[in-house]
């Protein structure tokens, strides 16, 4: 299909459905569900795409949804949405607010779940039509917010024999009708790191006798963020920053422990796998040099977005064909985290950032309880995931295959 027809295709189904997709959003908007709780809301996605001819299932806890359209032996691409809403209570004045005190969806995942419903029912009708060259996963994944969502969703066999996958998020920074792309790193890591100290306490004018906690405490804390910053690529933008420390109760009593806790942020996939252990190994040099006991309690996040160039390079080649020349604008690497990462570990994907502002409009900011969209971003969002899907299964299926071949009937 050519993206002239493809345009006019969405065109058409738009014109039937916007309305329907608007108004699915902004029941999701009055009835936010958080992490692991969006009971309703999975309830009202697998009704829709039943509705649609397609058979939904539903994750066992009973949020989230995974279901297949099309069949046949052609590649599988996976397009995912997350599904959940945040603990914080809604600002705005309108008539779509939230009914339920104290949830939000201030990160647009309302927008993320009725796009992809969207492209669901208009992929339903392509493969009624016979014209889906594969298989397409449609994933609505519960709790991004947690994070973990992913991985519960991997943990039921969510992307097993996925080729590629594809998510969006709304960005309030780009105008509606533009898509913000940018091949590697797209989000970052954040890590929560714990550091107890021991040894001998004791009298502050017999520091000698003791293991002087406070003291080696105090090199932990300033010699580990300089140590990382001389062992690890600075392009990599590892920093390790703390932000709680406790020790000792008394000005002349050595303590005998130590706490300390930090963030430790990353842009880089390779230094964030390596930071873990490198930071044990410096924290026992210093430890050892000052003679205290020293453990590490090291958290994970969620590792950054990387995505993958050709994943890329479709999504580019899907705005050009269904919102136009010109949609796709560069975006940057954002501090934020972003569990869309999980499946980037495994297969490779592209995450774009869709345009939600009205031109000229004021930028609301995701995580706030004033967040809102220009909601004609919806009939975008679906022209680029619904674009992206064909996009991928035409350019993944195999070389044999002649270009005419692939080309549908006008
Ligand atoms: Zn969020
Ligand atoms: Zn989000």
């Amino acid at each position: 299909m050519q993206g002239r027809e493809l345009r006019g295709e969405l065109d058409g189904f738009l014109a039937e459905h916007e309305q329907e997709l608007v108004a699915f959003r902004r029941d999701l908007h009055m009835h936010p569900e958080l992490a692991f709780a969006e009971y309703r809301t999975t309830q009202r996605i697998a009704e829709r795409l039943t509705a649609a001819g397609l058979v939904p299932s539903v994750l066992p806890r009973g949020s989230g949804v995974i279901c297949d359209v099309g069949s046949g032996d052609g590649p599988t691409i996976a397009l995912r949405a997350d599904i959940d809403a945040l603990a914080l209570p809604d600002e705005k004045d309108v008539s779509y607010r939230s009914t339920a005190p104290g949830a939000c969806h201030a990160c647009g995942h309302d927008v993320h779940t009725s796009i992809l419903l969207g492209t669901s029912i208009f992929l339903a009708q392509q493969a009624a039509a016979g014209l889906l060259p594969g298989r397409v996963r449609l994933i609505f994944q519960p709790a991004e917010e947690l994070p973990g969502g992913a991985l519960e969703v991997m943990a039921h066999g969510g992307i097993s024999g996925v080729d590629r996958i594809f998510g969006l998020h709304c960005d309030p920074r780009v105008d509606v009708g533009q898509i913000g792309l940018k091949a590697g790193p797209i989000t970052s890591a954040c890590d929560k790191l714990v550091i107890r100290v021991t040894g001998p306490g004791g009298h502050t004018a017999r520091p000698h006798l003791t293991a002087d906690l406070v003291f080696a405490l105090a090199k932990i804390l300033t010699e580990l963020p300089a140590a990382l910053s001389r062992r690890v690529d600075p392009r990599s933008s590892l920093s390790l920053v703390w932000g709680k420390v406790e020790a000792g109760s008394a000005a002349n009593a050595i303590p005998d422990d130590g706490v300390a806790e930090g963030t430790v942020r990353c842009l880089d996939e390779n230094a964030w796998h390596a930071a873990p252990d490198l930071i044990k190994a410096l924290l026992e040099a210093v430890a050892g040099a000052y003679g205290v006991e020293a453990t590490m309690e090291y958290t994970r996040g969620v590792p950054p977005v990387v995505n993958d160039e050709m994943s890329v390079e479709m999504l580019a080649e899907a705005a050009h064909r269904a919102l136009g020349a010109g949609s796709v604008v560069p975006t940057q690497q954002s501090l934020g985290g972003e569990d869309f990462a999980w499946y980037l570990e495994s297969i490779p994907g592209a995450f774009a950032r869709l345009g939600t502002r009205s031109p000229g409009g004021l930028t609301h900011d995701i995580h706030q309880g004033t967040f809102d969209v220009d909601e004609t971003a919806i009939g975008m969002g679906v022209r680029l995931m619904a674009a992206t899907a064909l996009t991928a299964l035409w350019e993944s299926r195999p070389v044999t295959v002649t270009e005419e071949s692939i080309t549908t009937p006008a």
